[in-house]
Order: structure tokens, then sequence, then C-alpha cells
């Protein structure tokens, strides 16, 4: 783990959720949830083993029913995530989570009365649970919102506060809190402010923010924005759409910002009337076979030899394009020719060993 030197992080409680610390000196944690139906244990296990695959480092999955609280035990059989189940409304489900052996609680405390959360209180302390308070401009209690003429980034840390201060009285303190909103400058004024008043720690999100790119734009400025300023311990980009999109978004974000340094980081230029390579294809065929790759490394891959040698420059690798061939640069010095048609093939075999290598120092 790296993390910039332009960015001072905020310091928060350390808190585990099964075998991933969250918070503290711990790496920015990049999370996911599921959108299957729980109770099919196949499809469910499924996605998760993809979403693991991909780097996701805790998995969340809704809580709909009984039978879902009772699929937990096989689920976490065949998963090595540790799993968050996600309550609304039912309080007696989050207690059938805990005892079916999940290793965090998600509440929305605007959906369940006080009685249950403190009974949902009450089982999270006896077992060592988290419980992460996830306050969400679209369930506020109502109250609040009429204090504050809606969902504003106030309303949604006074919420916080109540919530924390309830908690604590019970003496419950393996608290995570999230404050999401659909609006990014609420949701990064929310969490400026909590940020500011307590040192929980906190889990970032956008809440619905839409498909593949307008979630990348709503998540880059809003978790990207907080996690400039120090703030955040762990985060989830929310798609709408196959939640295995959304962990390359988040390794992106923490990537772009050298915070955490994982996965391939691929830099292609825009191409532009003196490129002569297929540049586009070969940026999507790179792209696809290193999907998954957990170790960092930067590929330059660059449509001509004007600019290509310089931007290559500081990267581990890259290819700068010519007629129909181009030059094979590797740490910023200029390898061999390569053809076209080679150039998968050669860039992938150099690649891994540049991996291979590294594994054995
Ligand atoms: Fe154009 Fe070459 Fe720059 Fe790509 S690297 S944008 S092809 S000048």
């Amino acid at each position: 783990m790296e993390y910039s030197d332009l960015i001072k992080r905020k310091k928060t409680k350390k808190i585990n959720i099964g075998t991933v610390s969250v918070g503290g000196d711990a790496p920015i944690v990049v999370q996911s949830m599921t959108n299957t139906d729980t109770r099919n244990v196949k499809a469910t296990v499924a996605q998760i083993s993809a979403l693991a695959e991909a780097g996701c480092e805790i998995i969340r999955v809704a809580l709909p029913d009984k039978e879902a609280a009772e699929a937990i035990p096989a689920i976490k059989k065949k998963i090595r995530l540790p799993l968050v189940a996600d309550i609304h409304f039912n309080y007696r489900l989050a207690i059938d989570a805990m005892k079916q052996g999940v290793d965090g609680i998600r509440i929305n405390p605007g959906n369940i009365p006080r009685d249950g959360i403190r009974a949902i209180v009450k089982a999270a302390k006896e077992r060592g649970i988290v419980i992460r308070i996830g306050v969400n401009s679209g369930s506020l209690q109502k109250d609040l919102l009429l204090k504050y003429g809606g969902a504003t980034a106030d309303a949604l840390v006074e919420s916080a506060l109540q919530n924390i201060d309830f908690f604590e009285d019970q003496g419950f303190s393996l608290i995570k809190l999230s404050l999401k909103s659909s609006d990014v400058p609420a949701m990064i004024e929310a969490y400026r402010a909590i940020a500011a008043k307590t040192d929980y720690p906190l889990h970032l999100g956008v809440t619905e923010a839409g498909s593949l790119i307008s979630a990348a734009i709503k998540s880059s400025l809003g978790i990207g924005t907080l996690l400039y300023e120090g703030i955040g311990d762990t985060i989830r980009v929310s798609v709408t759409g196959d939640p295995v999109l959304e962990i390359p978004l988040a390794y992106g974000i923490l990537r772009a910002l050298n915070i955490r340094k994982v996965g391939p980081e691929i830099i292609s230029c825009p191409t532009c009337g003196r490129c002569e390579i297929d540049l586009l294809s070969l940026t999507d065929k790179i792209e696809q076979a290193l999907a998954g790759q957990k170790d960092y490394l930067k590929v330059a891959l660059m449509g001509c030899v004007v600019n290509g040698p310089g931007e290559a420059a500081d990267a581990d690798i890259g290819i700068a394009g010519g007629k129909g061939q181009g030059i094979l640069f590797k740490k910023g010095k200029a390898l061999k020719k390569v053809k076209e048609k080679d150039f998968v093939k050669v860039l992938l075999e150099e690649i891994n060993l540049m991996i291979d290598e590294r594994k054995k120092i």
C-alpha cells in the first residue's frame, strides 16, 4: 500500500470486519454489494467469487427475509471475503444474520424503530460485530426532513450524530458510518462535517450513482474529493448493473490519487492525425487481458513516436506506434521494434516476465 505524500489521512478508529481491518492505518478497503437473490446460494456465491477475483475485499448482501438469513452459512462456507448483511425495516433479521455468522451488519436507522435498534446493538455487542450506521438521503427521519427542508448535508449529519449518541449510550462503539446522498456536493459536505466531529471509520459512497459512466463521474468526484482531503476508510462505487464493474472503478480512483497502487494503470493517448496503428483495439485487448490483475504496473500505449516515448518514459512498459509497427519501451528505455500484429503478444509476454521477476525479489 502506498499513500500519496500530498494527502494527510484523517486518523480514525480501526475496526475489523472478519479478517479485514477498516480505518486507522489500514489501507482504504474496496467493497461491493451483490445484486443476486441472496436466497439463491449458487448465484450469490458465483457473483461474490467474481467480485473477489476482481479485487473486492468486503462483500455485502441484501437480507430481505428469513430465508435469505438462513442462506448465510451456506454462502459463507464457499467464500473467503468478509460478509456484511444489509438490513432494512426488520430488526429480527439483523439478529438472525448475526446468529448465522455474518461478519458485519449494515442498518439504516431511518427505517428501524429504536427498540429494534436497541436489540440489534445488544446482539452485536455480545458477538463483537461491527455495525455500519448507513444514513441515506432517501430514507431520512421525517422530523429531520422537515427541520432542514429536505435531505441536506446538515440533515444527514444530524441523523448520524443522533444515532452515534444512541449507540454510545448503550456502550457500543464498533461503529462504521456512511452518509450517502445521490447529490454529490451534499454527500461531500456531509462527510466533511461528520469527519470533523467523530473519529469513527467512514464508508464512502454516492448512492444511486447510475450506470457506468454516470457512476464513474459521480463517484470519482464525490469519493475522490473526500479521499484527496484524507477522509474515508472504505469505498463502494455503486453501479447500476454488474457489480463486478465497480471494482476497477474503485481501484481506478485510488490509483489516480496515488493512494493504493493495485492493478494495471493503462495510459493511452487519445490518438490524433499522427496515429498509424489501431490503438483503440490494442487498448481494449490489453485492458481485457489484464483485467483482475492485482499487481501494479503502468502500461503506456501511445499512438506515435512524436510524444509516445516521452509519455511512456515513466511507465513500466509501453508501446509507441509507427507505421505497421512500434517501439517497445521498458522502464523508459527503447527495447526493440515490434510488428503491429505482435503488439498484444509481446506486451503480455514482457508484462508477465516483469511480474514474475518482482515476485522473485
Ligand atoms: Fe497523437 Fe502521437 Fe500524441 Fe497519440 S501520442 S495523441 S498519436 S501525437
